[in-house]
């Protein structure tokens, strides 16, 4: 699969990634790497672990998530 970004640029790039959001592969210049916080409930609330999950995005997905 090659990046969609780079298709829509008119480049072939391979696709290293799958945007977590929109399903679409991209290439290392178009994703976004986010820490992920994991949380879990312990007693009456919740804990957010120490160790944060991995969250793939690609850049429009990254900006639509991240606009005011
Ligand atoms: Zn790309
Ligand atoms: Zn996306």
């Amino acid at each position: 699969m090659n990046c969609y970004d780079c298709h829509l640029l008119g480049t072939t790039v391979p696709a290293v990634a799958v945007c977590r959001h929109c399903g679409g592969a991209v290439c290392p210049e178009h994703i976004k790497s986010n820490a992920d916080d994991v949380m879990r409930p312990e007693g009456m609330g919740l804990t957010t672990l120490n160790e944060p999950a991995r969250r793939l995005t690609c850049l429009i997905c990254h900006e639509a998530e991240h606009q005011t």
